[in-house]
This record gives C-alpha cells, structure tokens and sequence, in this order.
C-alpha cells in the first residue's frame, strides 16, 4: 500500500492528485488553529492554476501589497532592510532569497485562500484518510506503526510531516535540525496603521511582522512569550495568542530520506516551500501519468 504521511495541505495536495495513496494523519495540522496565524496566500501561478481548474474552484485573483516599516514609518524595501530583518526574526543573517517573500512589494494571488482549499480538499479525500498518530517507522520492514494498531506495510511513503518529526520516527538521530518558536499575538485593528497594505515587515518593534485579517491584526514575535509579557506591549489591544514551532533555524533542505519522498517546507526542511511549489511536484507527476 501507498501511504502519504501528514494530511495537512501538503499532504492533501498530493493525495488529491495520487490517488492510490492513503493519508495517515493526527489532525494537528498549521490550519488547525483558534486564528489565522499571520499572512496566508495561495500564490497566482501555471501550477495553483491547474490545481484550482482541476477542483473546479474560481480562479480569480487580486493584488496583495506588501509594507516596509522602519522606525515609526513606512519606507522602501533595501538591501539594508533585509540584512536587519533577518538578524531582528531570525536571529541570524540572511541566507536565503525567500525571506521576506522575495523582497517583493506586491504580488498576486487567488481569492481562494489556503484555509478554503484546505477544507476542499479534505472533503475530497476524506474516504482515504487514515486517522491516528504515526510512533515509529520500520524503513527496513517497510512498516508504520500507530498507536494501538498492527502496523501496516508500505510499498511507498511520502512524508508532509517535519523532518525532525520522521527522524525521531525512524529512530534516526537528529543534531542538526533546529525549529525556533514563534509567538502569534490576534490584537484589534487599531493597534497598528496597516495603510492598505496586508502585511508588513517591521523594524523598530517588539514584533518583526504584523498581518490583516477580517476584524483583527496578528503580529509576530521571536519566541515564547507569555500572557504578561504580551499585555505590556499590546495592553488591552491583545485580544488572543498562540505560540507554534514554526521557523527553520538550522539543518540542511532534503527531498528524501532513506527511499521515503519528502514534500513540503518542514518535510523537507525547506523555508522557500511554498503552496505553488507543493502543487508544482503534485501535479508533476499527475501529468507524467496521464501522458
Ligand atoms: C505565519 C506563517 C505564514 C505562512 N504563509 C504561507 C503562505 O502564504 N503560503 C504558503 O505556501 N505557505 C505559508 N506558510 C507555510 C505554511 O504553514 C506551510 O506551507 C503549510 O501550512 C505547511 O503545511 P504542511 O502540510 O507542509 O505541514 P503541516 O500543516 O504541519 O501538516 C503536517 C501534518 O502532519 C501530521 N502529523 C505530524 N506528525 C504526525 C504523526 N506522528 N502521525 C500522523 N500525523 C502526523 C500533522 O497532524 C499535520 O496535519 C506560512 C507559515 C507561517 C508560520
């Protein structure tokens, strides 16, 4: 049997264009949460495109703008600003063209938001999801365990789950890959002048970016923060918060691991991954396929 590892929208993507796969999934996915967790878009391109012609979905798009804010103002994107916005979220210089979304200032995207094609394709795959929690993979008996089960047999394994979380799985030792924490505070609107940008890149703030959302702002800050640490920045502005192990510090990028395919940005390690690039390996093979 074919197994794809996380159901998250990594791993429904491909389900919904491999078919024969099964989707083993513990429902803890990065869309599970009380808020939307900073900007989330599904980037106009060929491969969204066919992604969202194949679902029959609207394809109409918009123009998201992007902001640069620097010492209580709004300024131009720099090389300067990028070199001091790595240091200010990462902790770290910058390694990489995709942080801070390319440095664009404005880019398209589908109305469709990844929360909706989420919920989409879940619909559409629900009659091969497989619920329970993966704790351990046998790579040389080709078996996954869950828990309280017998283990199943694979033939074929893709991962959408972290790489350090399928290291730990395959009982394979792990010194290199670190995740840092983030905290996302929800605060009201006018807490922050967004202009008509949708989000924002900051310097000069306890938090490095701030997004829009229907009715609420969320900001982003380096860390664990706690409730009280919270109120003294946003007082009675801060409305929720959610902490999640989201960024990519150290590790190198793989695209598999021992014969299992790895996809997705934590499966592969891989903080430029986006959406557009999930579809781009799904549909790929789709194609090859039915050619
Ligand atoms: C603030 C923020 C903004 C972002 N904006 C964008 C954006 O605009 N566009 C974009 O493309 N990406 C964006 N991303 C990245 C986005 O989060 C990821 O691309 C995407 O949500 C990750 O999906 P995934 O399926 O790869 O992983 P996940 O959503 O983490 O799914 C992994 C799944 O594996 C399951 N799982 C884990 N361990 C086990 C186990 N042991 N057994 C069984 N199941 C298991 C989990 O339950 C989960 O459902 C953003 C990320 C952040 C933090």
């Amino acid at each position: 049997m074919k197994y794809i590892l996380g159901g998250g929208i990594a791993g429904q993507i491909f389900g919904y264009f491999n078919q024969e796969y099964k989707i083993l999934d513990s429902d803890k996915s990065q869309e599970s949460s009380r808020f939307s967790l900073g900007p989330r878009y599904i980037e106009e391109t060929v491969d969204t495109r066919i992604l969202l012609k194949f679902l029959e979905e609207s394809l109409a798009s918009r123009e998201v703008k992007i902001g640069y804010f620097d010492k209580e103002k709004y300024v131009s994107f720099s090389s300067s600003f990028r070199e001091r916005y790595a240091l200010r979220s990462r902790g770290r210089k910058a390694s990489h063209t995709s942080l801070m979304n390319s440095s664009e200032e404005r880019m398209r995207v589908f109305e469709l938001s990844p929360a909706d094609l989420f919920a989409r394709l879940k619909k559409e795959n629900r009659r091969r999801l497989v619920k329970g929690s993966v704790t351990k993979i046998n790579i040389k008996r080709k078996t996954i365990s869950l828990e309280k089960e017998t283990p199943l047999r694979f033939s074929e394994l893709v991962s959408t789950i972290p790489l350090d979380v399928l290291f730990n799985l395959c009982r394979k030792e792990n010194t290199s890959l670190k995740r840092g924490w983030v905290t996302f505070a929800k605060i009201r609107e006018s807490y922050f002048d967004m202009k008509d940008f949708e989000f924002v890149y900051c310097l000069g703030k306890p938090f490095y970016r701030i997004s829009k959302h229907k009715g609420y702002l969320v900001a982003e800050l380096r860390g664990q923060r706690d409730q009280k640490s919270l109120h003294l920045i946003f007082g009675e502005d801060l409305l929720d918060s959610e902490q999640r192990l989201s960024q990519i510090l150290a590790g190198r990028s793989l695209k598999s691991f021992e014969g299992i395919s790895l996809l997705g940005r934590y499966a592969q390690w891989d903080r430029s991954v986006k959406i557009e690039d999930v579809a781009a390996s799904s549909c790929e093979k789709y194609l090859k396929r039915i050619d």
